[in-house]
């Protein structure tokens, strides 16, 4: 029998090489596609001579030409981290939204099943707490995470047209906030700053008083999720993510335990518009799915510590070494 072939958009980046890693091991045949403005080829590295992956370096916000048929998309190119679609406010956009329309349009032509990365930034600061899937959210459209997203919700929108008008098979993960291994070290996310800082004997920075809560996921359940969704019949939106709140102050305590080490906490202003609290209701991936996280943050934890510990020391000293440059700014 044929392999299924799938399409994996964002595939140099965190998740989109796991999931790389995920669909092969499931036996399909992967392509994987990303321009690397936030990715790595290094998160690719130990799949370049599988015979069951290729990669295409191609910015998804154009024309995305594949030949041969295709089973499914994954649609995971987007900057994640603040820091990185402060910086790049413009692609972000695009790549939420004409990279979107793009891969909806190539679904379509192949009568593909495509699945797209939401995120639990659409409920923006959220009033409603947990956050359910019925909650419209509370989003500033010209605030600096706006670019974010409303192109993620915008993303939603598109997704649901195609489903509705051209009977496209689609899915919606809103996924929240999810870690482990092969984050970028300097994307500015908490927990690469928190495991850096600590690494390099630096103070721990905590924004605001660190009161804001987020619950954090370990990238294997997020990919056991993502693939339970892919696999489902459930076209409307789905939360994934760990229902185990912590407050950032507490979390910067856990990870001065975590690395041993005596790293004293300060703190910053708080970023405008950083969500206060956040925690997801995974009532629905629980009926639907018959899916919730199996990780506890401990073991998480450790596994990210060992990872961001064995980097060649250089790495943990570079400075954002990306081109973020004038040219790039579309
Ligand atoms: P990441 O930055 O590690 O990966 C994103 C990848 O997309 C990078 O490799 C980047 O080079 C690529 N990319 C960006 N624009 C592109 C374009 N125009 N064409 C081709 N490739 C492009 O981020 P991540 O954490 O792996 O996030 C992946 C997806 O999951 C994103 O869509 C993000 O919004 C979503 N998500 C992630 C989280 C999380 O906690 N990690 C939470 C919510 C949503
Ligand atoms: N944060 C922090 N110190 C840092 C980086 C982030 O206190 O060095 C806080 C940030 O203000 C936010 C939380 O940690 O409240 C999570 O931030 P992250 O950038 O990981 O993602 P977000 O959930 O805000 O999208």
């Amino acid at each position: 029998m044929e392999k299924k072939r799938i399409l994996i958009t964002g595939a140099a980046g965190f998740l989109g090489s796991h999931l790389c890693d995920r669909f092969i091991n499931e036996g399909m045949y992967v392509i994987g596609m990303d321009n690397l403005i936030t990715g790595d080829l290094n998160n690719i590295e130990h799949l370049r001579a599988n015979p069951d992956f290729e990669f295409r370096h191609h910015d998804v916000t154009t024309f995305v030409d594949i030949s041969g048929e295709l089973d499914y998309i994954l649609h995971f190119a987007s900057p994640a981290s603040p820091i990185d679609y402060l910086k790049i406010p413009i692609q972000t956009l695009k790549v939420g939204a004409l990279g979107t329309h793009n891969l909806l349009g190539l679904a379509k032509d192949k009568k593909a099943r495509i699945l797209v990365a939401s995120t639990s930034e659409v409920y923006g600061d959220p009033l409603v707490h947990p956050q359910t899937e019925e909650y419209y959210g509370n989003v500033s459209p010209v605030g600096p995470r706006g670019v974010y997203d409303e192109a993620k919700r915008f993303m939603e929108s598109i997704t649901m047209a195609y489903h509705r008008f051209h009977d496209l098979d689609t899915r919606i993960a809103r996924i929240f906030n999810t870690y482990g291994p092969r984050m970028r070290l300097n994307d500015g996310r908490v927990i690469p700053a928190f495991i850096g800082q600590a690494l390099r004997g630096e103070y721990i920075t905590v924004f605001g008083d660190g009161s804001q809560t987020r619950s954090f996921c370990y990238v294997d359940d997020q990919i056991e999720g993502i693939y339970r969704l892919l696999m489902s019949n459930y076209n409307e939106p789905v939360n994934i993510g760990n229902p185990t709140e912590i407050s950032i102050k507490d979390f910067a305590e856990e990870i001065v335990k975590l690395t041993g080490t005596d790293q004293k906490i300060v703190y910053k202003p708080l970023p405008k518009d950083d969500p206060q609290q956040r925690r997801p209701d995974i009532t629905k991936a629980r009926e639907i799915l018959g899916w919730e996280p199996k990780v506890t943050r401990k073991d998480g934890m450790k596994r990210t510590y060992q990872y961001f510990k064995n980097l060649p020391t250089e790495e943990l000293y570079k400075k954002e070494h990306r081109d973020f440059s004038n040219r790039n700014r579309k």
